[in-house]
């Protein structure tokens, strides 16, 4: 038992610690969250104002400072609060049996470090784009992902506006990428998540990119828009699911850019309900959904 209480502990001051020595600047730079996302969304916030898309869009857009919050609530302060939990489920399947190289059918500690880092990333992105299709299929699982879907002007923070279950949510499919490859995380598996930052980032910001040819490969603004347009087509319970990977869409044909103007209506039927600040919203998605 102590050994559980050790685990929720440890991990719960573990990331408090890092998080308030990336704050100061005292871990390596490369793999400083804390800067980093702070860095990258000002190259983001200002490439909006240099070059902006929907040029009548104010540069302090509607929920701005909402989804500001929001960035470091889900990256850090909800990181902190469950990183003991998850130290102590580490521990609870390691007595159960079941540990990272269980599931391995992968093992790429061997290959080129180039090569385990592209692997990573595209398995880790599809499985969280499944995780996606999946929170818009079942009714239970949307209550939650309409707080994403709550936006109404599309600027880079708009990216991490999101209800705290869905880091809980996308969590299982996430452990299993990484355990089907042998339960490892690249040793600079930093560069991957930056880049999913940065790609997450440009997705969400009012800047006209479709990356030429590579929008069959990588989602962007265009594409992603229509993840967030109100009126989708009839029979489907969304498009475009991408995070950082278009192809997955282009693959099981759920993609859909009918044009590329950027004007088009946010939201969801019903999003005028929805909680408009973060306590409210905090707290949404908990009750059975009305029919
Ligand atoms: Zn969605
Ligand atoms: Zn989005």
């Amino acid at each position: 038992m102590t050994e559980y209480f050790d685990a929720l502990a440890n991990g719960f001051l573990g990331t408090v610690r890092w998080t308030w020595k990336s704050i100061l600047f005292e871990v390596p730079w490369y793999s400083n969250y804390f800067w980093g996302l702070i860095i990258i969304s000002l190259i983001v916030w200002g490439l909006e104002i240099l070059f902006p898309w929907r040029k009548e869009q104010s540069i302090f857009r509607k929920d701005f400072w909402l989804d500001a919050f929001y960035m470091f609530f889900n990256f850090f302060i909800f990181a902190i609060v469950i990183s003991g939990v998850y130290k102590l489920l580490g521990v609870l399947f390691k007595d159960l049996g079941i540990t990272a190289t269980t599931l391995t059918i992968m093992d790429i500690a061997h290959w080129p470090q180039w090569v385990q880092l592209l692997v990573f990333f595209v398995v880790l992105d599809f499985v969280q784009w499944f995780t996606h299709v999946l929170l818009h299929k079942y009714p239970v699982l949307w209550q939650f992902h309409k707080v994403h879907h709550s936006v109404k002007e599309m600027g880079f923070a708009a990216h991490l506006r999101f209800h705290w279950m869905e880091n809980i949510l996308y969590k299982p499919l996430k452990t299993i990428g990484v355990m089907v490859l042998g339960g490892f995380e690249p040793e600079q598996a930093y560069i991957v998540h930056f880049a999913a930052i940065a790609i997450g980032h440009f997705n969400h910001s009012n800047i006209k990119l479709t990356y030429g040819p590579l929008k069959y490969i990588l989602n962007n603004p265009v594409m992603h828009l229509y993840h967030h347009a109100y009126t989708i087509p009839e029979d489907s319970y969304g498009v475009n699911f991408g995070i950082s990977l278009s192809i997955w869409d282009y693959i099981f044909k759920t993609n859909y850019i009918p044009e590329s103007g950027g004007k088009i209506k946010l939201g969801f039927p019903g999003d005028e309900k929805l909680p408009k600040g973060f306590w409210g919203q905090l707290v949404y998605g908990f009750k059975r959904p009305k029919k």
